[in-house]
């Protein structure tokens, strides 16, 4: 069997992010997916503002360490505290050993600082997996308003 490479669990993040709208708004319709040993084990999506980005969906039905798991988001993990808990921070509190990344959040409150963080915490991270596909779908949602 050919395992499945970064760009087709991109696709699958992607796809997630599609199917949020118009709900999410003014959220950016974010996707993300965990994955361990090349098997999809949860999917997430950003819902309605105060509720939980999709990241946190993802991990909220994943229970334990997440060492072995790489989360594929469609947009870099917010870093900051807003009406949610940064992503960024969950993701480290959870061991998350490896994090893909299709684009940066254009956002002045992250620009960076959610992939930095991340880095920080010893976390692989790899930006650009389907950086085009995603932007072109994401970018008009973006700087919409408060998340
Ligand atoms: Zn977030």
């Amino acid at each position: 069997m050919r395992v499945k490479g970064h760009g087709e669990f991109m696709a699958l993040a992607l796809e997630q992010s599609t199917q949020v709208l118009p709900s999410c708004l003014p959220n950016p319709p974010v996707g993300c997916v965990l994955v361990r040993s090349s098997v999809v084990v949860a999917t997430g999506f950003t819902q309605a503002p105060g509720r939980h980005h999709a990241e946190a969906m993802a991990l909220q039905s994943t229970p334990g360490s997440l060492h072995d798991v790489i989360a594929y988001v469609t947009l870099e993990p917010c870093s900051f505290y807003g009406r949610t808990p940064s992503c960024a921070v969950s993701l480290i509190s959870r061991s998350i050993g490896h994090v893909v990344v299709a684009m940066h959040d254009p956002d002045s409150r992250n620009n960076g600082r959610g992939i930095a963080l991340l880095k920080a915490a010893g976390v692989t991270v790899t930006e650009g997996v389907l950086g085009k596909e995603v932007s072109a779908f994401l970018t008009p949602y973006l700087n919409l308003g408060l998340k």
